[in-house]
């Protein structure tokens, strides 16, 4: 028989998604407020914290501001939901800065990034696209595809295709700071929801643990949460935590689960069973996974 170990609910929330416990600032209970994400970076790149705490979005979601130092454009990714204030604040930090929005990129379509991306626009200036993979999300002609390098003001960005979280999510390599913005496929703590199929999302954080190997990443900027100053060790946490998680999913049908939800009642016994539908749902993705592979 299957067990898990510790016996909190909230240590084991990160299972469906998210961890409020990890981060200091919800121990201290200064959970949503300005905290240390807003206005943090690299040299290139600097967060706004939208005002959107939940506990899927963590403190809120972080919208970027990046520019090559010294150029009068800048890139903005992420606007974030749809929020006059919040976009507001955005373009006139890009002003305040004596500069101007050259174009705005989403790292994928959920609401809580894309939702102001094209009030923020218009609000930036005539004529500034918007560029996402999907193209629900586009504002002008132009996509987003693996492999595009994206240059404004002098700055280089370079498209990764990162599918998992979602089927249109994006991560975002940024060569002269060495930094890895991944929006929601990686978060700066707790875990994040796989939208879409397992075997995609696997497959993406293997790719970016590889990447940043061979790049030398030296930071990830994320879409929730603090930015992580180690890729690496984040990203073998994420990889870990996905194989620990398919081994007790595998346990359980060994010990005679044959649906997710009597999986669910193994694995998530000591869960507060109101999150047992979300569970449910993920614990299905990692049977069609297992499934899809032979090894169950
Ligand atoms: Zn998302």
């Amino acid at each position: 028989m299957y067990r898990l170990s510790g016996t909190s609910a909230l240590r084991h929330l990160d299972r469906l998604g998210w961890n409020p416990v990890d981060h200091p600032d919800r121990r201290s209970g200064k959970m949503g407020e300005m905290s240390e994400i807003d206005g943090m970076g690299t040299e290139r790149a600097t967060c706004v914290l939208a005002p959107n705490p939940s506990a899927m979005t963590l403190d809120g979601t972080n919208t970027w501001i990046i520019g090559e130092p010294g150029a009068d454009e800048v890139v903005v990714i992420d606007p974030g939901p749809k929020d006059g204030k919040h976009l507001s604040r955005v373009a006139d930090i890009v002003t305040g800065q004596g500069r101007r929005v050259g174009l705005v990129l989403l790292t994928h379509g959920h609401p809580d990034h894309s939702a102001g991306a094209k009030k923020f626009a218009e609000l930036a200036g005539p004529a500034v696209p918007v560029r996402a993979m999907d193209p629900r999300h586009r504002l002008g002609d132009e996509g987003l595809v693996e492999g595009d390098v994206v240059t404004t003001g002098g700055l280089e960005l370079r498209v990764m295709e990162t599918p998992g979280h979602s089927n249109d999510s994006l991560t975002f390599w940024i060569p002269a700071d060495g930094a890895v913005l991944t929006g929601d496929t990686v978060l700066g703590y707790g875990t994040t929801v796989v939208e879409g199929k397992l075997g995609d999302y696997l497959s993406s954080l293997d790719r970016l643990r590889k990447f940043s190997e061979e790049a030398g990443a030296a930071t990830i900027l994320p879409g929730h949460g603090p930015k992580l100053d180690d890729p690496i060790a984040a990203l073998d946490h994420y990889i870990n935590h996905r194989r620990e998680r398919l081994a007790q999913v595998e346990a359980a049908v060994k010990a005679g689960a044959r649906t997710a939800r009597e999986v669910v009642e193994v694995v998530y016994a000591d869960v507060d069973k109101s999150l047992w539908p979300a569970a449910e749902w993920s614990v299905q993705s990692q049977l069609d996974y297992l499934n899809e592979r032979g090894a169950l």
